[in-house]
């Protein structure tokens, strides 16, 4: 077998898809030329590699998470119009809440930068002033 014909299979060879006559004449190849078998044990380690890098399936759950909300839906739904409107109610004003809590956090954050352009380090004061006397 010519190492074009042995470079051909070396993948097949990695995923064991060749007849045993044919893994058998590339094994011998793979033995007698350097060059053939350096590029066999790269393909090998980078498929190998690969294989690592397959990150596992991830589970998902989707009535584990759906099924809360649902009964939330359910029991909302049997409150009168009064407890309904209470809970909205409820939410707005915490959702309003955390939109003042973010705008005070900006403005308290505009509000450092622009300051601390007038604050001025005591050591750089004592540069800038000019000495009395
Ligand atoms: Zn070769």
């Amino acid at each position: 077998m010519r190492c074009e014909e042995v470079h051909e299979r070396l993948s097949a060879l990695i995923d064991e898809q060749l007849s045993r006559e044919e893994r058998e004449q590339v094994e011998y190849h793979l033995h007698t030329c350097e060059a053939c078998s350096g590029e066999y044990q790269d393909l090998r380690r980078f498929v190998e590699f690969c294989r690592q890098l397959e990150a596992p399936e991830p589970r998902i759950d989707l009535w584990r998470e759906f099924q809360p909300m649902l009964a939330e839906i359910v029991v909302e739904h049997r409150l009168s119009f009064v407890q309904r409107l209470r809970r909205q109610w409820g939410r707005l004003v915490s959702q309003v809440c955390y939109g003042i809590i973010l705008f005070l956090q900006v403005v308290t954050y505009q509000l450092t930068l622009t300051l601390s352009r007038y604050i001025v380090e005591p050591e750089q004061a004592a540069v800038v002033r000019p000495a009395r006397g």
